[in-house]
């Protein structure tokens, strides 16, 4: 690589994608957004905050560190930050401490409901007026909180809406972990159709790669499942990670020894064909994705997610599915769960759902052959919350 194309790589105007040395050259590139630019870092909240940084900032305001453990209580433990909640306070630190602690990161702009209230889609903005969603979904026996990562995706897949918006930025720990805090309290308060309740599980499946932006990711993990007062307390066997399949980072997800789950998103079992539908697949190929696949199954003994949109004639065929099994079966039994998904199509895709005949035969293909493999819900799709539907458009 020249010397000027390395000090392009690591000059602040290019993004932390977290892909590694040469991500933005090479068969693989981030696809930037119009308004990609350079803007400035997102308020510091007290999740960015590491505890001596907390103690000193508690400090400045002439509290003790005893407050500073109070603050995680009604963060964590209560999912407050309003100061008029804080009555262990002193009432003339109340909103100070408020506001310089918890920073409003994420403000709503609009509420969509679906499924009889049970499916509740939130458009956020953020402090630089770049958009975001998370989608919210009650079920009879869980709550599941589909979070963003990052504004928009740099990652070009053509079948997906927040793949269409190109990468504005990355998200702060602080920006990705509101989004739980404020869904909790929603369940909570009982804001979601079904009465108050608990919200039991996170999947990083709305905008953004999660890899793209591995140490706030990493960040949020560690916050939502450490019990209280050091987190959410929501289990990270509760948490699922979905990636396209950057490599490096499954590896080092490997490596930190939390049991989330890993969900990979194939869509294709060839490298002929998910060259054309997911880009980053020229970088790291199915085998290579595969191979870490498997081998986070080994560390961790936890089932892997393989992710599939079913695209009518281009990969919900008969053959696509002999060869899916016959290449997840190359590791071993049972390591692997397939989740096919309908195809929610996009404005302008050329793509579109398969058949209902087309996605009973690619599932018992896949049973035929020992495989689990369970269709996955599409909820949310007349508003737009469903998976790859996220774009957040202003409305
Ligand atoms: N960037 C990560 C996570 C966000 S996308 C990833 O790609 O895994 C979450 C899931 O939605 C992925 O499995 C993605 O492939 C899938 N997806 C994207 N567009 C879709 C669409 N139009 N229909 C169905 N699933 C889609
Ligand atoms: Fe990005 Fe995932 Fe969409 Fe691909 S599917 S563009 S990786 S959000």
């Amino acid at each position: 690589m020249s010397s000027e194309a390395k000090k392009v790589m690591t000059s602040p105007e290019t993004p932390e994608t977290g892909i590694t040395e040469g991500g933005t050259e090479g068969a693989f590139r981030d696809v930037l957004s119009k308004d990609h630019a350079r803007r400035g870092k997102p308020p510091v909240h007290f999740v960015d905050m590491s505890e001596d940084e907390r103690i000193a900032k508690a400090k400045e305001l002439g509290l003790p560190k005893f407050r500073v453990k109070q603050l995680a209580n009604h963060y964590y433990g209560h999912f407050d930050v309003n100061a008029a909640a804080f009555t262990d306070f002193p009432a003339s630190k109340r909103d100070e401490a408020a506001s310089v602690f918890f920073p409003e990161l994420i403000t709503e702009v609009t509420r969509q409901v679906a499924d009889k209230g049970t499916t509740i889609k939130t458009l956020w903005r953020l402090f630089d007026g770049s958009h975001i969603e998370s989608v919210l979904m009650r079920y009879p026996t869980r709550s599941t909180l589909c979070i963003s990562s990052q504004v928009g995706c740099g990652m070009g897949c053509p079948f997906c809406a927040t793949g269409q918006l190109g990468l504005t930025r990355n998200m702060s720990a602080g920006e990705i972990l509101e989004q739980v805090r404020v869904a909790a309290r929603m369940m909570q308060d009982g804001e979601v159709a079904g009465g108050p309740g608990r919200l039991s599980n996170i999947v990083f499946m709305g905008m953004g790669e999660p890899m793209g932006n591995y140490r706030s990711v990493l960040s949020a993990v560690r916050q939502i499942s450490a019990l209280p007062p050091q987190g959410f307390g929501i289990s990270a066997r509760n948490i699922t990670v979905s990636t396209v399949g950057v490599v490096p980072g499954i590896r080092k997800l490997t490596e930190e020894g939390i049991p989330v789950r890993l969900a990979v998103s194939l869509h294709a079992p060839s490298d002929e064909l998910r060259d054309e539908l997911v880009p980053m697949n020229k970088r790291f190929n199915t085998t290579a994705v595969l191979d870490a696949a498997h081998d986070y199954w080994l560390a961790t003994k936890r089932r892997v997610s393989i992710e599939y949109a079913l695209m009518r004639g281009i990969n919900d065929q008969a053959e696509h599915a002999r060869l899916l099994a016959k290449r997840l079966n190359h590791y071993g039994d049972d390591w692997a769960h397939v989740n096919p998904i309908p195809l929610n199509p996009i404005e302008g895709s050329k793509w579109t759902a398969s058949k209902p005949e087309d996605e009973k035969r690619f599932l018992d293909i896949l049973h035929a052959a020992g495989i689990t493999a369970t269709l996955r819900d599409t909820r949310g799709q007349d508003i737009d919350g469903a998976c790859g539907q996220l774009a957040a458009k202003e409305r």
